[in-house]
């Protein structure tokens, strides 16, 4: 097998175990391995650390598959999508749900794969060479979950562009009459484009916190924005809300928010095509005023590199938030960025109150549902970051 050898001193990540090799740590590779390659990762004194996923092009130069002498083949990708489906059985989120993230990424020992499942249909990315040299491997996996009858690639994500990956979708294994699925979470049902949607089609990290807004709405006026297919906005309907506005720029996520107020039998929401940034100044210039407002924007920082930037926005339209809430008003914010920390959004959400002139606390940090496991040696996957504010009344 071919290898590659670190840097004297540059094996203290990947004996804690984080999986990822970067290209400044990389002392030589030996041989000729292919993107994608299974390699040997091995310190400066040829010590065996791991085996690992080779990635010429990335910052990212290798992915750890194992740290033993496993070896990679269409058995290893069995073995540990069997683990993570019995993971997320042992969850006991299935009286509450049809659908749920079975695998994630380097959590589950996967880096690079994304798996979501829609009932029976199973909506997988491969988001470096590395996973995309097992994509069959991984799609014959996920056909042996049980229930699993349908798989869906969506390798159409901007970073595949950093491994030299051009993007890539369409239908794996199975039949598709069509590309719509409708997932039930929490009593709602929700539609969900499974071709054309964000990501995998929708997002299935926020389901606690979208029944968590449901529990404290009842008889509120509600302002959802970012409301892509209207999960928050529906979740707050069906709480009893007095009133729903939502907003997002995308015409086609709330087409589906209204189909999904429809599927639900409740009164629809005033869905707005518009940019939050905007709306948000607008409304507050007219004097609205709100009990609940959600904010839930894409990531703003994929990395540290963009953090400052990202918290200038953050601030923003968390200062234009805190401004609408009316006293004793609540505010359920959010960040997905992978480059802003929970500590940096707890400071940008503070100062955001500070300036706006409310006194909020917190009443509960908000994070991804159980079925986005963050492993210990790696918490760059707790991209998910949330507070639930409440002003004072
Ligand atoms: N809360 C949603 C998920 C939000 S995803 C749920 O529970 O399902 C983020 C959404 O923000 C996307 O639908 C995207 O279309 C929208 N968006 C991105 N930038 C925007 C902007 N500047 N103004 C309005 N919407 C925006």
């Amino acid at each position: 097998m071919n290898k590659l050898i670190l840097k004297a001193g540059r094996e203290k990540s990947l004996k804690r175990r984080h999986p990822w090799v970067f290209s400044g740590a990389v002392s030589k590779v030996e041989g000729q391995p292919q993107p994608g390659e299974t390699i040997e990762v091995r310190a400066s004194d040829g010590a065996l650390l791991a085996r690992a996923a080779y990635s010429p092009q990335s910052q990212i130069r290798a992915r750890v598959w194992t740290w033993g002498n496993e070896e990679v083949d269409a058995g290893f990708f069995a073995r540990r999508i069997g683990d993570a489906a019995r993971v997320r059985a042992a969850l006991g989120i299935d009286s509450a749900t049809d659908s749920m993230r079975l695998v994630h990424g380097e959590s589950d020992g996967l880096p690079g794969i994304i798996a979501d499942r829609y009932g029976d249909t199973a909506v997988v990315q491969f988001l470096s060479t590395g996973a995309e040299r097992w994509r069959h491997a991984v799609a014959d996996a996920l056909c042996s979950v049980p229930g699993i009858e349908r798989v869906w690639e969506r390798s159409d994500a901007d970073v595949r562009a950093l491994e030299g990956l051009e993007p890539r979708s369409g239908l794996m294994r199975g039949s598709a009459q069509n590309t719509q699925r409708t997932l039930h979470e929490h009593g709602l049902k929700f539609r969900v484009e499974i071709e054309h949607g964000h990501k995998t089609g929708f997002y299935l990290d926020q389901r606690d916190n979208r029944l968590l807004l449901r529990n404290l709405t009842r008889g509120k006026d509600v302002l959802d924005c970012f409301s892509y297919t209207g999960g928050c906005a529906n979740n707050a309907l069906h709480g009893g809300a007095a009133s729903v506005v939502a907003l997002d720029s995308s015409a086609p996520a709330l087409e589906l928010a209204r189909v999904n107020a429809v599927l639900n039998g409740l009164a629809e929401a005033e869905f707005i095509e518009a940019d939050v940034f905007q709306a948000l100044r607008k409304m507050r210039d007219q004097g609205r005023k709100f009990d609940v407002i959600v904010l839930d924007p894409p990531k703003f920082a994929p990395t540290a590199a963009h953090a400052e930037k990202a918290s200038r926005a953050y601030k923003d339209i968390n200062l234009l938030a805190f401004k609408m809430l009316r006293p004793g008003g609540c505010l359920m914010t959010f960040s997905c960025s992978g480059g802003v920390s929970g500590e940096l959004f707890q400071k940008i959400v503070a100062g955001a109150a500070l300036d706006a002139g409310v006194d909020a606390r917190v009443e509960r940090w908000l994070h991804a549902a159980p079925d986005h496991p963050v492993a210990l040696n790696f918490p760059e996957s707790a991209y998910l970051k949330g507070l639930l504010c409440r002003v004072a009344g």
